[in-house]
């Protein structure tokens, strides 16, 4: 357990390994994901802006829970994010399958190149390069 700021409020709290918000803030996440996950099961097709206004969750909380793969369980759901790289529309995760292919090829190059100065992992990349 450490002590962290609520990435979210401020907050100070106990969090639990990966935890980035506080449990005040969690709950209130699962709350809205819940409210999203309900409207999709029953619009499937809608589109962010959509759900946003359909269920007061902002736009930018829908697309993380798109990216953390959390709304692929809904069947037909049409909602994308693009790819941070070159844009394509992706159902999870930050990069499409050819950027993250890209990526994970660049990072080989470049961790056989210096090893040196990387010293410092990046959580998200390890995250995100599998798909
Ligand atoms: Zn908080
Ligand atoms: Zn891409």
């Amino acid at each position: 357990m450490d002590l962290k700021k609520c990435t979210n409020c401020g907050q100070i709290f106990a969090a639990a390994k990966g935890q980035k918000i506080c449990p005040d803030c969690l709950a209130e996440e699962e709350a809205k994901f819940e409210r999203v996950k309900d409207y999709l099961w029953d619009h499937p097709g809608a589109t962010i802006p959509q759900v946003s206004e359909a269920t007061d969750v902002g736009e930018a909380i829908i697309k993380k829970f798109v990216r953390e793969g959390r709304l692929v369980e809904v069947q037909g759901s049409n909602i994308k994010v693009e790819c941070q790289k070159c844009g394509k529309p992706i159902s999870q995760g930050k990069f499409c399958s050819e950027c993250s292919n890209e990526l994970a090829n660049d990072i080989q190059k470049s961790k056989s190149k210096k090893k040196k100065n990387k010293s410092k992992r990046n959580k998200q990349e390890k995250m995100f390069t599998r798909d």
